[in-house]
C-alpha cells in the first residue's frame, strides 16, 4: 500500500499529517491513488524562491546581498522550466512572475541579515522511526548552531502570516521537525522560525520538551486514524474554504452528489 515505506511503516511527514486532518478525501486522492496533478503557480514561486534562498548562502557572507539574490533568479528560473516544461505555458506574463519573486526575495532582507551568520544546515532530511510502525521524516529549510550549540530551525513561506490565535497550528510542522532532531540528535531545539515573505512577519517559538512529548502524541494519533482510514477504506471529504482551491473538486463527492 502506497503510504507505506518497506516492511509496512507508515510515512508521516508534516504534510501528509496536515493533508489527513484537512481532508481525508484529498489525502487518498493524492497519497492512496496518486492521482497526478498540475503544477500549481503558487507552489512553483515558492520552489523558486527557496531555491535562490538556499543557493544564496554559497556566496561568502558580504556578497549576499538583496542584488546577488535577484541576479540568481534567470538562471534558476530558467532551470525550473527546463525540468518542468508546463511551466512555460502556465506563467502568461513571466515579467510580472519574475517581478514577484524578486519582491519576495527583498523582504526576506527586511526580515534576516544573511550575511550575520553562517547556516549549519540547508534542506536537511530529518528522519526517525517513531515506532517499529511509524516512519517519520521531513525537509528542513535551514537549521542554523550557533557556537554555543544552541539550535534554531527556520522554514520560509511565500505566503502571508497565518492570523492571530492560528500560530500555533502553523508551528506544528516546526514541533515535528523539532521532534526529529531532538530524536536523531538529543538536543531540544531552542528556537523555530517561521518567515513569511508574503507580508513580511516571523512566527517565532521555544519548544519545550512537553511541546515536543505532546507533538509525538499526535502523530501517533493521526498515524492511528490513517490506519484505520486504510483498513476500512474509509476517507470522508471535509468540505473547507480550501475546497476552492482544491483540483480534486470535480470529482469528490462532496461537491458532486
Ligand atoms: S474538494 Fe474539498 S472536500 Fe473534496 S477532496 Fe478537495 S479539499 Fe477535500
Amino acid at each position: 500500500m502506497l503510504p507505506y515505506v518497506s516492511n509496512q511503516r507508515l510515512r508521516l511527514s508534516p504534510s501528509r499529517v496536515s493533508e489527513f486532518e484537512n481532508c481525508p478525501q484529498l489525502y487518498k486522492y493524492r497519497v492512496i491513488d496518486q492521482l497526478p496533478q498540475p503544477p500549481s503557480l503558487d507552489a512553483e514561486r515558492g520552489t523558486l524562491v527557496h531555491t535562490i534562498l538556499h543557493d544564496l548562502f554559497e556566496n561568502p557572507a558580504a556578497q549576499r546581498t538583496p542584488q546577488s539574490a535577484i541576479d540568481l533568479l534567470p538562471s534558476r528560473w530558467r532551470a525550473q522550466m527546463q525540468a518542468k516544461p508546463e511551466l512555460i505555458e502556465m506563467v502568461t506574463n513571466e515579467k510580472e512572475w519574475l517581478d514577484r519573486a524578486s519582491s519576495l526575495l527583498q523582504t526576506y532582507f527586511t526580515l534576516e541579515d544573511p550575511t550575520a551568520f553562517e547556516p549549519t544546515h540547508r534542506e536537511i532530511h530529518l528522519e526517525n522511526d517513531l515506532s517499529p510502525e511509524i516512519y517519520l521524516h521531513g525537509y528542513v529549510d535551514r537549521l542554523d548552531v550557533a557556537p554555543t550549540g544552541e539550535v534554531r530551525i527556520v522554514d520560509y513561506k511565500t505566503g502571508k502570516a497565518p492570523k492571530p490565535g492560528w500560530e500555533e497550528k502553523a508551528l506544528f510542522q516546526l514541533r515535528v521537525y523539532a521532534l526529529l532532531y531532538l530524536k536523531t540528535h538529543a538536543v531540544v531545539p531552542r528556537l523555530l522560525q517561521l518567515i513569511y515573505l508574503g507580508d513580511a512577519k516571523t512566527v517565532k517559538s521555544t519548544p519545550t520538551v512537553s511541546d515536543l512529548e505532546s507533538t509525538e502524541k499526535t502523530l501517533r494519533r493521526i498515524a492511528k486514524d490513517i490506519e484505520e482510514s486504510v483498513e476500512k477504506d474509509y476517507w470522508p471529504p471535509k468540505p473547507s474554504r480550501l475546497c476552492d482551491w482544491c483540483y480534486f473538486k470535480s470529482i469528490c463527492p462532496a461537491h458532486n452528489s
